[in-house]
């Protein structure tokens, strides 16, 4: 199984044992107050399950380089112990770990460090996504980061890693220098296809002299900005053959840009789109003679068969993975073991590691979520000791926190028992496993059931428990209450007609809707909704489509192209008190989601005041003050959640030690990942 993955290959001089590669992931662990401990818990569980190759997140070369406070600076003492408890450890376990050398340019966050000075770039272009506009580089402050970067790969290898790899892709310093749009300079260091490929070049050979010939060095490079203004692809070939003439033994190929209008890493984009990319600097290479410079691709590879697939052909070296890394550190050995359908897989939500990646809180994984908190929670070891003295705990509510604690539990050597009051486990999970581009998280329901399967853990389902249960709950230990939300009700006359539903009816049967349909509420239920009822469910489509949808193919890249929904069955509006629809998405989906809503013709109206249902549509008075009936054949409701906690109070009552997870426990501010973290805690805690 798997053929193409599970062979050596080389990359310079670093021989592995096959073809994964963990890509680079900032964790937000980097500068934590811990003498690198989590960090080194986090890459050690990784090598220990057969990691070939670890690339670490991006530590800056400098201070005005880190991308926001949560970055390592190579220079700063602490980013160097922390480092260097992460090579030990992965060392321990057999591993082999890359640094990546990294200067975010103008993605830099003003202010973000202390005395690290205002975000610097190759010209003084406005950056949306750090929301400030970067100082123009002289040329002495060029060849000082020039410098920078020589000095931490000179770090990296006296710290004992096994390689660098210099970042150059994804718009971040080095590829802001190889990108027209921002590159506006007509000196040294700009104004032509060689000038501006010149700082990359001087890079690599400054990071190449300063580690010897031997020690193997990656370049980031990027196969397709997917920015109006980005790298011509006939200066990216140009550039990736250099870069093998200047020394590189490999090319990490990323793609994007964080203000590219293409999605790179969403769930819709489908799975090895962007092999293309890779497999095209490859022929470059070829073609010049560069054998021997392995090439990487990276970017929506979730599955080990599709990096197998893409390796098949012979055009590609080695495939790096990042996300999935963190949903199933396992997910090599699995596999390696035959047992790929034991993966925990990525379902390409970003909430829990991408999004967090922007701001400062650690990065974990919606469906691990003891990802990046290894130290707390350190791998199970089914001790078959019960701190119980029966023995038995009862996880109440199968949904993905009820799954998460129920699966911990197991891990740890308890005997559980899962009661559902639904036919079927997943929850408010499962009703978003129906909404197109999240059929993956379907996967994850599945996961976690055949783990409880596996460990034997019986799943009582369409068991609603109640106070009559509560003597046979008196027989557990303990009982993690997971027992989820029910839709919230509206105040509002009319409320009560035959043709308006709540959110989980739609769910449940969204053909019985047509015509014209108002959704009150705004919010991401309300939005995963508008989607599901304009969005034909089979709309699947290729990575070919896909590119050809964001006219990306035939290597031309035209970004800003709206991606073709289909025609929509339905016009649906969504109505809604506050100023911003789709509000709790995370930043790296928002944006995708709103525009697909648009494209399908969805009416987003903000700043409404509810006035009254009638038999004919919704009654509001607008965000100017007018009143405006909107016709509807169907009005569902999404306005919220409240919590199912009805047994609470019961089980206080008689003594049973009860621990409340995810919409039980309260609706505020709460998501998926909130619920699945509070999952693994309320295992751990009852
Ligand atoms: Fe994948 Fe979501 Fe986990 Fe990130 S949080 S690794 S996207 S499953």
């Amino acid at each position: 199984m798997y053929d193409h993955v599970f062979r050596a290959g080389c990359i310079g001089t670093m021989r592995l044992p096959h073809r994964i590669v963990m890509g680079a992931m900032h964790l937000n662990l980097e500068t934590a107050d811990d003498d690198g401990a989590a960090l080194a818990a986090f890459y050690a569980e990784r090598a220990a399950a057969g990691a070939a190759l670890i690339v670490t997140g991006g530590v800056a070369v400098n201070a005005v380089g880190a991308g926001g406070p949560g970055y390592g600076v190579i220079g700063d003492s602490r980013t160097r112990a922390a480092l260097s408890a992460a090579v030990r450890a992965v060392h321990e376990r057999g591993g082999r770990i890359a640094l990546q050398l990294f200067h975010a340019g103008r993605y830099a966050l003003p202010g973000a460090r202390e005395g690290a000075g205002h975000p610097v770039a190759p010209s003084p272009v406005h950056s949306a996504f750090a929301r400030c506009t970067p100082r123009e580089m002289s040329p002495e402050e060029i060849t000082t980061t020039i410098a920078d970067f020589a000095e931490g790969a000179s770090a990296a290898r006296a710290l004992g890693f096994d390689a660098v790899e210099v970042m150059g892709s994804e718009g971040y310093l080095i590829n802001q220098f190889t990108a027209p749009l921002t590159n506006l300079r007509d000196d040294a260091w700009g104004g032509d296809a060689a000038r501006r490929r010149r700082f990359p070049l001087e890079v690599l050979r400054a990071v190449r002299a300063a580690v010897g010939r031997d020690f193997p060095v990656l370049f980031r490079i990027s196969g397709n900005d997917l920015v109006t203004g980005g790298t011509p692809p006939d200066e990216i070939t140009a550039l990736a053959v250099a870069l093998a003439e200047a020394g590189a033994d490999a090319l990490s190929v990323g793609v994007g840009w964080h203000e590219s209008p293409v999605p790179t890493v969403q769930s819709e984009v489908p799975a090895g789109t962007w092999a293309a990319c890779a497999k095209a600097l490859k022929r470059a290479l070829l073609a010049a003679g560069h054998t021997d410079v392995a090439v990487i691709a990276a970017n929506r590879f979730p599955h080990l068969a599709q990096a197998d697939e893409a390796l098949s052909g012979g055009e590609l070296d080695f495939v790096a993975m990042a996300r999935p890394f963190l949903a199933d550190p396992q997910i090599v050995a699995k596999s390696a073991a035959g047992r790929p359908d034991r993966v925990n897989v990525c379902i390409a939500c970003n909430e829990a590691c991408i999004d967090r990646s922007f701001g400062t809180e650690r990065v974990s994984c919606l469906v691990n979520p003891r990802a990046g908190y290894e130290t707390e929670f350190p791998p199970p070891q089914p001790t078959r000791h019960h701190r119980g003295p029966l023995g038995r705990y009862a996880v109440i509510g199968a949904g993905i926190a009820g799954l998460e604690a129920a699966r911990t539990l197991a891990g740890l050597g308890h005997q559980v028992e899962v009661y559902e009051a639904a036919a079927h486990p997943g929850g408010q999970f499962r009703l978003a496993s129906r909404v197109p581009g999240k059929a993956e998280f379907a996967a994850t329901i599945h996961h976690h059931v055949r783990e409880l399967r596996d460990a034997g853990v019986p799943l009582h389902l369409g068991r609603r428990l109640g106070s009559a249960d509560i003597p046979e709950l008196r027989s557990f230990d303990g009982v993690v209450l997971a027992t989820g939300v029910r839709p919230a009700g509206l105040t509002l006359s009319g409320a009560d007609l035959p043709h308006v539903r709540d959110y989980a009816q739609a769910f449940a049967d969204p053909e019985a809707l047509g015509g014209r349909i108002v959704v009150i509420g705004g919010g991401g239920i309300a939005v995963d909704l508008a989607h599901t009822l304009t969005t034909d469910p089979a709309a699947a489509v290729t990575p070919e489509e896909f590119l050809a949808r964001h006219a990306v193919a035939g290597g031309t890249p035209r970004p800003g192209t709206q991606p073709a929904v289909r025609g929509a069955p339905c016009e649906v509006t969504l109505i809604r008190r506050g100023r911003r629809i789709g509000a709790g998405i995370g930043p790296s989906t928002r944006w995708v989601v709103m525009r697909n809503l648009r494209a399908a013709g969805v009416r987003m109206l903000t700043g409404v005041t509810y006035r009254k249902i009638t038999p004919t549509g919704v009654l509001v008075t607008d965000a100017e003050g007018s009143e405006r009936s909107l016709d509807a054949d169907h009005v569902v409701l999404a306005v919220g959640q409240a919590p199912v906690d009805e047994l609470a109070p019961l089980l206080h009552a008689a003594g049973v030690p009860v621990v409340t997870a995810g919409g039980a426990a309260g609706t505020d501010g709460l998501n998926a990942v909130r619920a699945t973290a509070e999952g693994l805690r309320a295992a751990h805690r009852i």
